[in-house]
């Protein structure tokens, strides 16, 4: 609120410099998308295009959509859907078009340097973006109030980015993190979620140090507000928190500590020892089917970042988009990448494998898995392209390329209840449509040429976002 006071005022002060000369009053205000807006029309036909609708139907080929007031106006085949008279046409002849992707793991900050995150909210937004992710979730905040105010503001059209679910500063036990809060007791949690819900996030997120009490005081008042919760647990057993109602956990299994012989209530034993029980698990055994159906029986949701983890791998390929980092943030990966290299006891060997597997599993069970990329760790996580690794991770991990683009799409919409609207491509639908060179449906690699994102209607083009911001990312 305040800012826009300050805006009012600024506005103020040009249109009395602007009485002045005439001539320049006269002129519109520039449209701050406008510098990465590829095609916009208030009619658009696209024609000839592959769709892949991401219910996980097969894709239809040679198909005509009609975008009118961002939604999608009519579809079919181009055969016997005639662009309407006076359309812009948009021919799509070898490329394909797959939903928004909808990413539930997503963060405004980055990893800067000791126990440090930057806040990166500009720069990233244009990045998603870019990726094709038309709509995310922040899981979990450091910033405050930033997460909150850029989704604002991309929702008025000031700022190029996906809409966002901006959740609240992290719901955390007592912790070392230097920008997170402290939240000890039911009570506590309770006045930390409603002060942020009436800022304006919309969702939470519970972390590592989170005792039973203060995870239960912030699930009642979150659900009493009509939030949803998530949770990157350690203190909390997955199964502990599916008995007190968490909606979702983060990091498919690799963060539970269901499986410590020794575990103290309430007590985090470490995330290693965590990760080194899910190494040795038997994935066929009761204890993890155990665990699986609990977590189907109550509707917990489980989100796939492998992208995080795949760069703690050694062996791994270099991640995408390092390019648009500052050199230094550049340099410092590929420091850790190196230093993954030469790790040939880490656990991930065997863990990044076979956490692949339990995700699987957990789908086969009847679970529901959705996506995300986690920008943290030690860097290389890179938002947009790594939203894109993700999906083809999920393709490695056995999903084919259409059950990936689902668990991307219309998984994460129905996660946030809005499948009404997007995650799909669907007549009546908002038309955020990623095109994309090539048929992902059958080299998933594909969807790493992304030529334009619509977002309700609107084409913004990836590589002049992506050159904005280039070199860039890590100071703003
Ligand atoms: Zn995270």
């Amino acid at each position: 609120m305040r800012g826009q006071v300050g805006w009012a005022g600024l506005v103020g002060l040009l249109l009395a410099v602007q009485s002045l000369t005439p001539t320049r009053a006269q002129q519109p205000p520039a449209n701050p998308l406008a510098p990465y807006i590829k095609v916009q029309a208030p009619v658009l036909a696209l024609v000839h295009a592959r769709v892949i609708d991401g219910t996980g139907a097969a894709a239809r080929e040679d198909q005509t959509i009609v975008i009118r007031d961002g939604s999608i106006a009519a579809i079919g085949d181009a055969a016997r859907t005639a662009p309407p008279a006076g359309a812009t046409i948009v021919d799509l002849t070898g490329k394909s078009v797959i939903p928004g992707l909808v990413m539930l793991h997503e963060h405004l900050y980055y990893t800067t340097g000791p126990g440090v995150y930057g806040q990166l909210g500009v720069s990233f937004s244009r990045l998603y973006l870019a990726g094709g992710v038309t709509t995310m979730r922040t899981a979990g905040n450091v910033n405050g109030i930033m997460d909150i105010n850029v989704a604002r503001r991309i929702a008025a059209g000031e700022m190029p980015g996906p809409a966002i679910d901006p959740t609240a500063p992290y719901v955390n036990g007592p912790n070392t993190f230097l920008q997170m809060h402290a939240v000890e007791s039911a009570n506590q949690a309770r006045t930390h979620v409603g002060y942020w819900q009436e800022q304006g996030a919309t969702s939470l997120k519970a972390y590592m140090q989170i005792s039973r009490a203060a995870l239960k005081g912030a699930i009642d008042e979150g659900h009493k507000r009509g939030m949803k919760i998530t949770g990157h647990l350690c203190s909390v057993t997955y199964g502990e928190a599916a008995d007190l109602g968490i909606d979702n956990l983060e990091h498919g299994f690799f963060a539970a500590t269901d499986f410590v012989a020794d575990k103290q209530p309430d007590i985090c034993p470490g995330q290693a020892k965590g990760q080194q029980t899910i190494a040795a698990l038997d994935e066929n055994g009761e204890p993890f089917k155990a665990l699986v159906k609990k977590l189907v029986d109550r509707h917990v949701a489980l989100t796939s970042t492998l992208t995080v983890f795949e760069t703690f791998t050694r062996g791994r390929p270099m991640p995408p988009g390092l390019d648009v980092l500052t050199p230094q943030l550049k340099a410092s990966f590929e420091r850790a990448y190196e230093r993954a290299a030469q790790n040939t006891q880490s656990v991930y060997a065997t863990l990044f494998p076979k956490a692949m597997r339990l995700e699987r599993a957990f789908v086969k069970a009847g679970g529901t898995l959705v996506a995300g990329t986690d920008p943290t760790g030690a860097g290389g996580v890179v938002p947009g392209f790594a939203d894109q690794r993700q999906i083809e991770l999920l393709v490695e991990a056995g999903f084919s390329p259409l059950e990936a683009i689902a668990i991307g799409t219309l998984n994460g919409a129905k996660y946030l209840g809005r499948e009404a609207r997007i995650g799909s491509i669907a007549l009546g639908k908002q038309a955020d449509i990623v095109v994309v060179d090539g048929d992902p449906s059958a080299r998933i690699a594909d969807i790493r040429r992304v030529d334009t994102v619509f977002k309700q209607g609107i084409g913004f083009d990836p590589v002049k976002l992506i050159e904005s911001v280039k070199g860039q990312v890590g100071i703003w």
